[in-house]
């Protein structure tokens, strides 16, 4: 496959022209795009532009599920549903509702639209946890009845207050090795069955999944303690592993970037495709930032490099040249190894 230079894509009907200009001044060769984005009309124009395609899946996240299975709601330690995080919405990762839903939400998508696709990359892939900033509120999770009759294999039943409570500090006192173990397994194992059932229906399509950028030193390795994502057991499950190495949002300096992308390489033994912030967050974005970030990001790349997202290129031209530049030197680079 060639490397791919690209951007992660929330087309806003009130800017399409903007964004779509934009994107083809960028020489950018491929696209994520969300699922219910998706329309026969962007696709033939994303087809005849010769972009390659990649649907962005989410999994344990969406306003739409919970509402649609309310027992979908993480239990926290304090035994306490979570609540909603701004725009994060998160949902308990075993629970049967949601993986059947977004199993069928993937075969929709290839039925309606794989002719125009060229991969699915998987996204929130995990325990809940907002980790878009410098110091996140490490809660562990999901103490439902779902996850608690499946930890201790026990039939399904409802926890009075007093039972979750026990069970809880039970898990965290006496078992908590073995709870960080099969929190792991439990979100592999659904990798595992989006992987069998695409080799099954697509053979052909890439499978790449988002990852959070820590590395297990970080925050006491909550990576897979709190969000079970452990990168060896996913890494044999996926194609390309994508770590969301958004320095600034993490109160990291562009040289971060690097460490970050060679760990999970190393840890996972697969493709990495690293994606890089775009968006002025927190406070502006400085284009040399900008621009030192994505050199980092591709010196680190055999895969090419991902932008998190179009929309802060379209307002910014500086930017934009920037990206030109550096897609451009990136496909040339693919070339030569080609020959
Ligand atoms: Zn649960």
């Amino acid at each position: 496959m060639p490397p791919i230079y690209g951007f992660y894509w929330s087309p806003s009907a009130a800017s399409l022209d903007a964004e779509w200009s934009a994107f083809v001044q960028s020489g950018a060769n491929s696209v994520v795009i969300q699922t219910h984005a998706l329309t026969d009309a962007l696709l033939d124009r994303l087809q005849r532009q010769g972009t390659m395609v990649y649907v962005d899946l989410p999994l344990f996240a969406g306003a739409d599920l919970r509402v649609s299975f309310p027992d979908s709601a993480p239990i926290d330690a304090y035994g306490s549903a979570m609540g909603t995080d701004e725009w994060y919405v998160p949902l308990c990762p075993n629970n049967v509702h949601v993986r059947a839903h977004r199993l069928a939400s993937l075969r929709s998508v290839l039925e309606q639209h794989g002719d125009a696709l060229h991969g699915v990359w998987l996204d929130f892939v995990r325990y809940p946890l907002r980790w878009e900033v410098p110091q996140p509120n490490l809660v562990q999770t999901c103490f439902c009845d779902q996850c608690l009759a499946l930890f201790f294999a026990h039939p399904p039943r409802e926890y009075t207050i007093d039972e979750r409570v026990a069970a809880i500090h039970a898990i965290l006192t006496e078992h908590l090795a073995a709870w960080v173990e099969w929190k792991c397994q439990r979100i592999a194992g659904f990798v595992q069955d989006i992987r069998n059932f695409l080799r099954a229906q697509r053979p052909d399509l890439r499978l790449g999944l988002f990852a959070l950028p820590w590395r297990l030193t970080d925050h006491n390795a909550a990576v897979r303690t709190i969000v079970g994502q452990d990168v060896a057991l996913l890494g044999r499950r996926v194609d390309v592993i994508s770590p969301m190495v958004y320095h600034r949002l993490c109160g990291q300096s562009p040289e971060w970037i690097a460490d970050v992308v060679e760990e999970i390489r190393m840890r996972s033994c697969t493709d990495i495709l690293p994606v890089i912030q775009t968006i002025d967050a927190p406070g502006p974005l400085p284009t040399e930032e900008f621009r030192r970030a994505l050199e980092i990001a591709r010196a680190v790349s055999d895969q090419g490099v991902l932008l998190f997202d179009l929309s802060a290129i379209v307002r910014d031209p500086d930017k934009l040249a920037v990206v030109r530049e550096a897609f451009e030197g990136g496909k040339g680079a693919g070339c030569r190894r080609e020959q």
